[in-house]
């Protein structure tokens, strides 16, 4: 992710924190300032904050440990604000692996707050756990075991992206197909999430609106991208293969690629430099460029200076999966190092929508 701040490795995993952490940080002290309290105090509240982000990581280690007994490997751990995220190479399609990697999570939440529950009982007053702004010695314990506690269940809330979203489609798929189970999972994620929007705005409850459009989102993206990835398995790469490459020297200017635009079939091209490809060129490239006025710019200037190239034995729902994270229109594909072709993003909507027309 970008803006993300490298932090080191756990058991081979990238561990990063996203820049608006810091955001999260700091107004816990301009809150604390305000409320009127001192340096200790202070220091309590973000000691708090740090040891909760601690517990968000090894959550999200549930979930990337979990996913390696299924050789499904974790590229990155991320933390937000608003929680972590596991980015997992691939997602876990049979139902009792998807219920094992989702519910992984919340279990190390679960049990952190067992692990503290001897010392809670010693040291709280419960009735302190409350408020998060007199954080200190007394509550400390108490209060992170009920924000684990908290934790696990608010993931377990069952709508996507949540991890309870996970555990319904999984349990949903030991008896439905998997874009159905998905269908249902997202629908219901999506219903609960406008009843948290209402409930926001009847109880003056902000976070609760915007916890509801959080997960109304994330429902309607799993759903997109869980029908198209079924529809797109079983392909490979070489099933929507463009042998013909559209390929544009790298001097041409930016109105002459525009001009390419109107004028040919293609739509994303690669650049070449003397016959060899040093870029791709989108649509959304040259028409930005356009917009900022490059015109007689050659196109190299305005191009994509990382070719992403496949093979053609690739499974297309893991090349699809790919261009979206890379954010590529256009790739090459090579067989040892000749390039036989390229495959166009247009060229994968376009077999998605015949499946879904013929399927229909
Ligand atoms: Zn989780």
């Amino acid at each position: 992710m970008k803006y993300s701040l490298y932090l080191g490795r756990i058991s081979g995993i990238k561990i990063s924190v996203h820049w608006t952490f810091t955001l999260l940080i700091l107004w816990i002290v301009i809150s604390n300032i305000r409320s009127g309290l001192d340096l200790t105090e202070i220091l309590w509240s973000i000691g708090f904050v740090l040891v909760i982000f601690v517990c968000v990581i090894l959550h999200e280690l549930g979930h990337a440990l979990a996913a390696r007994q299924y050789k499904i490997k974790t590229r990155d751990i991320t933390i937000l604000p608003i929680g972590g995220v596991a980015h997992l190479e691939s997602m876990p399609e049979k139902p009792k692996e998807e219920l094992v990697v989702a519910l992984a999570g919340p279990l190390v939440n679960v049990i952190i707050a067992i692990v503290l529950f001897p010392f809670v009982t010693i040291t709280s007053r419960m009735a302190e756990i409350d408020t998060l702004e007199t954080i200190g010695s007394a509550n400390f314990l108490p209060a992170l075991m009920s924000i684990n506690l908290w934790l696990a269940l608010f993931n377990l809330i069952p709508a996507f992206p949540m991890d309870g979203g996970r555990v319904l489609r999984a349990l949903l798929g030991f008896r439905l197909p998997h874009p159905k189970a998905t269908r249902i999972a997202a629908t219901i994620g999506q219903v609960l999430a406008i009843g948290f929007v209402f409930f926001g705005f009847f109880a003056h409850q902000p976070f609760m609106i915007f916890i509801g459009f959080f997960i109304f989102l994330g429902a309607q993206q799993e759903a997109l991208y869980s029908r198209s990835r079924f529809v797109l398995h079983g392909f490979t790469v070489n099933d929507v293969l463009m042998p013909e490459v559209p390929a544009i020297p790298d001097d041409l200017s930016v109105k002459d690629a525009a001009s390419h635009l109107l004028h040919t079939q293609g739509k994303n091209f690669i650049v070449t430099r003397e016959g060899r490809p040093i870029g791709t060129l989108s649509r959304n490239q040259i028409i930005k460029a356009l917009a900022e006025r490059h015109d007689g710019r050659p196109v190299a200037e305005v191009c994509d200076l990382d070719v992403m190239t496949l093979t053609p034995d690739m499974p297309l729902d893991e090349a699809w999966t790919l261009m979206k994270q890379k954010n590529k229109s256009i790739t090459l594909v090579t067989a040892g190092e000749r390039i036989i072709g390229v495959v166009d993003e247009e060229n994968i909507t376009e077999l998605v929508l015949i499946r879904n027309a013929s399927s229909k």
